[in-house]
């Protein structure tokens, strides 16, 4: 239930008790409202959540920061699963999915997995776990900033919960075929995925870095805020207007004041490098969004798989794949492969053209809407990676020789291209920018009206 904003307060109120929205630069108010557990603020313009507090954050975070790290080696090193076809056997671990594909040459189609689906997600853990003792603790003021930043920055890139999908569709695809063996790596997995899919729930961002700044500014400590107490805007008004800018890391609100010259602006709280709007956003987004359309083409169009039977190689493409499906009956796994490698990917780049096309001339009609279709290609956006990871385990653990083997194809380093350039066009937009010529005719307006 969204707790009540209490935005139509015409007073200007202190900054310590107003925070800005990510998505749309309205100042919102934080105090008094108060946001029970359970409960969120939302932002009254775009809908974007503001305020999401968690019980007992640091406590469950930290368990399942904890847990997820006990079974890191045991999930990735340990046999996941064992295939029998006809008496001959093939199994392996989630290690050797990304090896098979870089022994196939698909060199940067390994890396990726080795960076989304283990490295990645080994540091988020270390991180979280690091930052929740250190609050629990209340040590290692200085390093917590960092640390979060860093776990922030990285949270999207690890894509655990994807791959175990993955896991779940070649069981699926492969069922018919050969007769599957569930090994010890499989449950540590399973156990993995829950403790990183947990730390979504628990973890209260928010609650954090209000922590790690009480923490650096604890007595004896020097303060290092330069926020100024004289600071102050109207809840309602574009923060901008007000001459406050908020960091995209942790979201703190900072008067503006020019850098000094050769410096840039950096947030008191998380040491990030502070910006009115994120720079080039535009022109970056743009060149990246283009590009993926580009590469769309032979990721689509070129074959992405090719399974070898008897010594007869047969090439296939991702729309053949889904086609398969459809005629053997598996139309729920045919239905998920279609949504992740063709809708998603589709939907990422026409959505984000529109958002570019809305902000390049000057078409503000539903904000909101587009705001919060932002917000949902911002999430979507890992899933693509699903049928990589099920090419990769399938290059894996089918490898019977002669008798039949499965190898990537020239459009997996394509469709992982497609993945990485939308990801990094989500990363570099910037909402606020689709809501910058309503923020500057609303302060025109109270200049005329005040
Ligand atoms: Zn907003
Ligand atoms: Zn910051």
């Amino acid at each position: 239930m969204p707790a009540n904003t209490n935005n139509s307060q015409a007073e200007q109120v202190p900054l310590r008790d107003i925070t800005a929205c990510p998505g749309c630069d309205v100042v919102v108010a934080t105090k008094p409202v108060s946001v029970p557990f359970g409960s969120h603020l939302l932002c009254p313009r775009c809908r974007h959540t503001i305020n999401d507090p968690r019980r007992n954050t640091v406590d469950r975070t930290l368990a399942l920061s904890l847990t997820g790290l006990l079974v890191f080696i045991p999930a990735h090193f340990m046999l996941l699963l064992q295939f029998d076809a006809m008496g001959l056997v093939d199994q392996a671990t989630v290690v050797d999915s990304m090896t098979a594909v870089m022994e196939q040459q698909y060199l940067f189609v390994g890396i990726m997995i080795l960076l989304s689906a283990i490295i990645v997600p080994l540091v988020k853990l270390t991180l979280l776990c690091g930052v929740s003792l250190g609050l629990r603790l209340k040590k290692f003021p200085r390093r917590l900033p960092f640390m979060f930043r860093w776990y922030c920055h990285l949270e999207e890139w690890g894509m655990t919960e994807v791959y175990l999908i993955g896991i779940l569709v070649t069981i699926i695809k492969m069922s018919h075929m050969a007769e599957i063996s569930y090994e010890k790596g499989f449950t540590a997995f399973l156990i993995l995925t829950a403790a990183l899919v947990g730390t979504a729930f628990t973890l209260d961002r928010h609650y954090y870095w209000n922590k790690i700044e009480e923490l650096n500014h604890a007595p004896g400590k020097p303060a290092n805020d330069a926020s100024g107490p004289t600071a102050r805007a109207v809840p309602g008004q574009p923060a901008l207007a007000a001459n406050l800018i908020q960091c995209h890391t942790c979201h703190k609100l900072l008067p503006f004041r020019d850098p000094e010259p050769g410096h840039e602006l950096t947030c008191p709280r998380c040491g990030a490098t502070v910006h009115k709007r994120k720079p080039g956003a535009l022109t970056v987004t743009w060149a990246l969004v283009i590009t993926a359309a580009i590469l769309s083409l032979p990721a689509n169009l070129l074959p992405i798989m090719e399974v070898s039977f008897l010594g007869t190689p047969d090439r296939s493409t991702i729309m053949d794949g889904i086609i398969y499906f459809f005629q053997t009956g598996s139309y729920g796994i045919g239905l998920v492969i279609l949504t992740a490698s063709i809708l998603v990917p589709l939907f990422k780049i026409v959505g984000l053209v529109l958002l570019l096309y809305s902000i390049q001339f000057n078409r503000w009609s539903h904000l909101t809407q587009k705001s919060i279709m932002f917000r949902f290609i911002e999430f979507i956006g890992r899933w693509s990676m699903l049928d990589i990871f099920v090419i990769a385990l399938l290059c894996a653990l089918v490898d019977f020789g002669f008798f039949t083997t499965i190898t990537a194809a020239p459009a997996a380093t394509f469709f992982t291209l497609v993945v990485l350039c939308t990801m990094f066009a989500a990363i570099s937009f910037d909402p606020r920018l689709m809501w910058d010529i309503v923020n500057s005719n609303e302060s025109r307006n109270r200049t005329l009206n005040p």
